[in-house]
């Protein structure tokens, strides 16, 4: 199928995880992929990897947090690509995984920079290519974590919260221009974010922690990226010409409760 054919889709933190799944599912699906990351070396390896399958692709170092870095790759992927028209916000860090007073604010800054603020700059600079195309659909990763709290990692669930409330905001802004912006809440997805996760938080043998971190979400397990990179494509296409605002939950039942 092609279901987002003809699109140019920007995907930041593609490199690894949800966001290669993203990147492949929707370059399969028919879209142009530009991928921004800051793992260079894994980044080229998906580049090369869905170039020899055929699709147009491209790699742009970028750090989200970095204005100016930003701004410089989305121009250039317009003008190699003739727009842009989709923007999967996914890159994120988990930060530092303490309670709220062992925290400093260096850590503190630095997973809102990353998870925050660089949904709002890619936002800020992809929207004028947008406008210019006549429509786009931004697509932001939150998480559970921004829907429901959780004993751990604070600067991130602050971070993810206030995801969910910028998309719904840009959502208003923009739906005169046929901008949509809509979130998405992924449960436990496996990752490398999560392993890391799991380690830091103690764990020794990490399949077993994920069978156990599995056991919170009704289903019974954890989810893969493609769970979420499915998600994507339905947001990135116009089937979901009619949804914007909207939180799109893939949590395996995790929120239910
Ligand atoms: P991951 O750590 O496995 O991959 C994240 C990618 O983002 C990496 O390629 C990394 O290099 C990139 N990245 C990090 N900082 C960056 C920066 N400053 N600029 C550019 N790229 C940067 O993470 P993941 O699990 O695939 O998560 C992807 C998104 O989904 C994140 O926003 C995360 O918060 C969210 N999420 C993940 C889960 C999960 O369980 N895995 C659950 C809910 C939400």
């Amino acid at each position: 199928m092609q279901r987002v054919s003809g699109k140019t889709c920007i995907i930041t933190g593609a490199a690894v995880g949800i966001g290669r799944a993203c990147a492949l599912r929707l370059a399969q699906e028919g879209a142009r992929v530009a991928l921004f990351d800051v793992l260079d070396e894994q980044g080229r390896a998906l580049e090369s990897e869905l170039r020899d399958a055929g699709h147009e692709v491209a790699y742009w170092h970028v750090d989200v947090a970095d204005e100016a870095m930003v701004r410089t790759a989305i121009d250039e992927v317009a003008a190699r690509f003739g727009g842009v028209h989709v923007l999967v916000n996914n890159a994120g860090i988990a930060g530092a995984n303490k309670p709220t007073h062992e925290l400093t604010e260096a850590e503190w800054d630095r997973v809102q920079a990353v998870n925050v603020k660089g949904v709002f700059f890619c936002t800020k600079h992809a929207i004028p290519h947008m406008r210019r195309a006549g429509h786009g659909s931004i697509i932001n990763l939150s998480s559970i974590y921004g829907l429901v709290g959780g004993a751990d990692v604070p600067p991130y669930h602050a971070a993810k919260g206030a995801v969910r409330l910028m998309s719904k905001t840009d959502a208003m802004y923009y739906a005169p221009e046929r901008i949509r912006v809509n979130s998405v809440h992924p449960g436990y997805i496996r990752t490398p974010m999560v392993e890391h996760h799991l380690r830091d938080s103690g764990a020794t043998d990490i399949e077993a922690a994920c069978r156990d971190v599995g056991l919170l979400h009704p289903l019974g397990h954890m989810g893969e990226p493609d769970d979420i990179a499915w998600g994507v494509v339905y947001l990135a296409s116009d089937e979901s010409r009619f949804v914007t605002g909207s939180e799109l939950v893939i949590d395996g039942g995790y929120t239910a409760r």
